[in-house]
C-alpha cells in the first residue's frame, strides 16, 4: 500500500476499515459473545456455536457464523442501514447466503480495496459500521434480557452444522 497521505476519507471510517482488516469488530466470529457468555451456555449454545449470529439464529432459524461478511452484506437486521452507492455496486456481486461459492468473505476482500481508492465509499462503509454496532447492541441486549429461547431441535441442528467446513466458511444453512 502506498502512503496514506491522500486518503480524505473521516477518521471513524478509517478506524472502522482497519478494524474490519484486523478483526477488530465485535463480531461473534472473533469474540464468541463471551461478554454474555453465561446466558448463552443456559440458553444450550455453547462451544463453537458461540460464534453464531443470535439473531438470524433466533428469528430465522438459520445457521451463521456472525463473520465481519455477514455483518457488513448479508444479516437481515441491518437491510435499512445498507445504503449508498457502496451497497448497490455490491448487491448483485453478494449472492446468496447459502452459496459456498464464490466464498462469502471474497466479495469483502474485493470491497475494501474500492474503499481505499475511494473515500466516499469509505465513509458509506464507516457509517454503516458505526450505525448496525449499536443496532447490534440493542439488539442484542433486548435479546438476551428476555432470555434466550432456542427449541431443541434447533439447538441440536445448529450445534452440529456449526462443527462443518460450511459453518467455518460462513455459509447459512436452514435448521
Ligand atoms: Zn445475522
Amino acid at each position: 500500500m502506498g502512503p496514506l497521505t491522500g486518503v480524505t476519507c473521516t477518521r471513524f471510517s478509517l478506524q472502522a476499515i482497519c478494524k474490519v482488516l484486523y478483526g477488530g469488530l465485535p463480531l461473534a466470529r472473533a469474540r464468541a459473545h463471551y461478554d454474555r457468555k453465561e446466558q448463552l451456555i443456559a440458553a444450550g449454545i455453547c462451544d463453537d456455536l458461540r460464534r453464531v449470529c443470535l439473531f438470524c439464529l433466533l428469528t430465522r432459524n438459520i445457521c451463521v457464523m456472525e463473520s465481519e461478511w455477514h455483518f457488513i452484506f448479508h444479516c437481515p437486521l441491518y437491510t435499512d442501514l445498507r445504503t449508498g452507492s457502496l451497497f448497490r455496486r455490491r448487491a448483485a456481486e453478494v449472492g446468496s447466503e447459502h452459496c459456498s461459492f464464490p466464498r462469502p468473505y471474497s466479495i469483502l476482500f474485493r470491497t475494501l480495496p474500492l474503499c481505499i481508492k475511494e473515500p466516499a465509499l469509505a465513509n458509506q462503509l464507516g457509517s454503516f459500521i458505526r450505525l448496525s454496532l449499536r443496532v447490534r447492541e440493542g439488539w442484542l441486549e433486548e435479546a438476551v434480557r428476555g432470555g434466550l429461547h432456542i427449541g431443541p431441535i434447533v439447538c441440536n441442528n445448529a450445534h452440529v452444522y456449526c462443527n462443518t467446513v460450511e459453518f467455518a466458511n460462513g455459509v447459512a444453512s436452514s435448521l
